[in-house]
C-alpha cells in the first residue's frame, strides 16, 4: 500500500497591504496575486515582471506555439476553433452565456468543487468582487463582464484553506499567466482554466471617463462591447442599444484612459487557458471558441448539446486598415460623427470578417502596445514582448521614435 502524500508545503509571504505600491508598480493589472500569500512568487509569476508565455504554454498544453504556423502565431496553441452560440442564451450574460453555462455544468456534474469568478459589488454594477463560487446561483450572479481591472486571484488563499482539490478558474490573460505560474503550489488534484480574450481594460475611474466621454447616457449603461461591426454597442437599463462608431471615439481624451498594464499586454487571446470563449473571431452575433488542449475539449463537450455551432471563417485583408490606423492613433485623430458613421458603414461592408477581424484587432493593439513599451519601458522591450508578437508587429512600418 502506498502512503498518502501530504500536500506539498509552499512558501508564503505577507500579502500586500491595501494602498501600497505593488511589485509591478504602475504596470500592475491588479490581478489579485499580491493580495494573497502567493505574493512570495511574484517575481516569477507576474505577467508584467516576467513574461514567460512560451514556457508556460509548454507546461499547460505540452507544447508552445509553432511560430511557423500563422494561426498559432495569432491565436496560440489550439486543437480546434469554432463559432458557437447557445440555443437558449442566458438573459443578461455578456454574449450568450457559454462561460457561465460551462461553469454551472462543471459544478453540477461534480467535476469541480468551486469556481473562481467575479461578481459585482452591491453598490456598483461594474465594481469587481471576485468570489470562490460553490453553487450555480453564485456562478450565475457573476455573469456579464465587469469591464475593469479585477483582482480575481485574490481568492486563491480561500481555495487552499477550504481544502478543495478540484477547481475551475475563469479569468483574463494576465490573471491566468500568474495562476499558471503558481499552479503547482495550490495543492490541487485538477485545475481547469476557462479564459476570455481581453484588451484595453481600465481602472474603475478610467471606465467612468470612457462612459462619460462616449455614451449619451453613461449612468444607465449595463453592458457594452466593441463589436465586429466596428461600433461600440452600449446596452442601457431599459434594454435599448446605443451604437457609437469606433472611428468617432475621442482618441485624444481617451489615450490615457487604458491601464498601463493593458497598453503593454501581448496576451490578448489568453494563451494559457485550456478553453477560450470570446467573440472576435466569429461572425457578428456569435461567440468564438478556441480549444487549446484535451482538458479544454472535455469542458466544451459538457455543453455541446446546448450549442449551435459553425466552422470559423475568414474574409478580407486587414493590412492596409491596420497600417493607416497607426498614424491616426498617434495623432489622436477624431472624425466628426457623420464621417465616422459613413466610415463605419463602408468598412463594415468591405472590411475584415471572422478570423481576419480578430487579426485586425490583434495587429492594431500589438502595434500600439509595442510602441508604448518601446517609448516608456525601452529596457523591458526585448524580454517583455513575446516572439509571436514581434513577428506580428514586424509586418508594419512603425514610427522610428
Ligand atoms: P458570461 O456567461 O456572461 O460570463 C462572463 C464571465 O466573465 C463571468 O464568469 C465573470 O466571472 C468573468 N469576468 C467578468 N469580468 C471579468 C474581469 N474583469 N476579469 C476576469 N473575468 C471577468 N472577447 C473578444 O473576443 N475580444 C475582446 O476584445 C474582448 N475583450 C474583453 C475584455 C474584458 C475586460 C473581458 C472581461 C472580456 C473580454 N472579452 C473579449 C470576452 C467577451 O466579452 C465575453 O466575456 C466572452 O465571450 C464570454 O461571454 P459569455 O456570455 O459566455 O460570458
Ligand atoms: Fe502582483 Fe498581479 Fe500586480 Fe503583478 S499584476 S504586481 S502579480 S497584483
Amino acid at each position: 500500500m502506498t502512503a498518502v502524500q501530504p500536500t506539498p508545503k509552499h512558501q508564503k509571504s505577507k500579502a500586500l497591504k491595501p494602498g501600497s505600491r505593488p511589485p509591478a508598480k504602475e504596470l500592475c493589472s491588479e490581478c489579485g496575486l499580491c493580495d494573497t500569500y502567493y505574493i512570495h512568487y511574484v517575481k516569477e509569476a507576474c505577467a508584467f515582471l516576467n513574461q514567460q508565455i512560451a514556457t508556460l504554454e509548454e507546461s499547460a498544453h505540452g507544447l508552445s506555439r509553432n511560430l511557423d504556423n500563422p494561426d498559432e502565431v495569432y491565436f496560440g496553441v489550439h486543437q480546434q476553433m469554432m463559432a458557437a452560440r447557445k440555443q437558449e442564451p442566458i438573459a443578461g450574460a455578456q454574449w450568450t452565456g457559454i462561460v457561465s453555462t460551462i461553469a454551472c455544468t462543471m459544478l453540477d456534474r461534480g467535476l469541480v468543487e468551486g469556481v473562481v469568478c467575479v461578481q459585482n459589488t452591491p453598490e456598483d454594477r461594474f465594481g469587481p468582487m471576485p468570489i470562490l463560487a460553490r453553487t450555480k446561483e453564485e456562478v450565475l450572479a457573476a455573469k456579464v463582464n465587469k469591464p475593469t481591472l479585477s483582482p480575481n486571484l485574490s481568492v486563491l488563499e480561500q481555495v487552499e484553506k477550504s481544502g478543495m482539490k478540484r477547481l475551475l478558474v475563469i479569468g483574463v490573460g494576465c490573471q491566468i499567466q500568474a495562476l499558471r505560474a503558481v499552479q503547482k503550489e495550490l495543492g490541487l488534484e485538477k485545475l481547469y482554466v476557462l479564459g476570455t480574450p481581453c484588451v484595453d481594460n481600465v481602472s474603475r475611474e478610467g471606465l467612468q471617463k470612457f462612459l462619460d466621454t462616449t455614451s449619451k447616457s453613461p449612468e444607465t449603461v449595463v453592458h457594452y462591447e466593441f463589436m465586429q461591426d466596428f461600433r461600440i454597442h452600449f446596452k442601457h437599463e431599459d434594454g435599448s442599444i446605443e451604437k457609437v462608431p469606433f472611428f468617432g471615439l475621442n482618441t485624444k481624451e481617451l489615450k490615457d484612459v487604458f491601464a498601463p498594464s493593458c497598453l503593454s499586454c501581448f496576451d490578448y487571446v489568453n494563451s494559457l487557458a485550456d478553453l477560450v470563449v470570446g467573440y472576435m473571431g466569429a461572425p457578428y452575433g456569435w461567440q468564438w471558441i478556441v480549444v487549446r488542449n484535451q482538458t479544454g475539449q472535455e469542458m466544451l463537450d459538457l455543453v455541446t448539446e446546448q450549442l449551435e455551432t459553425q466552422p470559423v471563417m475568414s474574409r478580407g485583408d486587414r493590412h492596409a486598415a491596420v497600417q493607416q490606423s497607426i498614424p491616426a492613433y498617434e495623432k489622436g485623430v477624431t472624425l466628426p460623427m457623420w464621417a465616422a458613421k459613413l466610415m463605419g458603414v463602408a468598412i463594415e461592408r468591405i472590411g475584415p470578417k471572422g478570423l481576419e477581424y480578430a487579426r485586425f484587432s490583434i495587429d492594431s493593439h500589438f502595434t500600439r502596445n509595442y510602441l508604448y513599451v518601446k517609448r516608456n519601458y525601452p529596457e523591458k522591450l526585448e524580454a517583455h514582448v513575446p516572439e509571436f508578437a514581434k513577428q506580428i508587429v514586424s509586418q508594419y512600418q512603425l514610427p522610428e521614435s
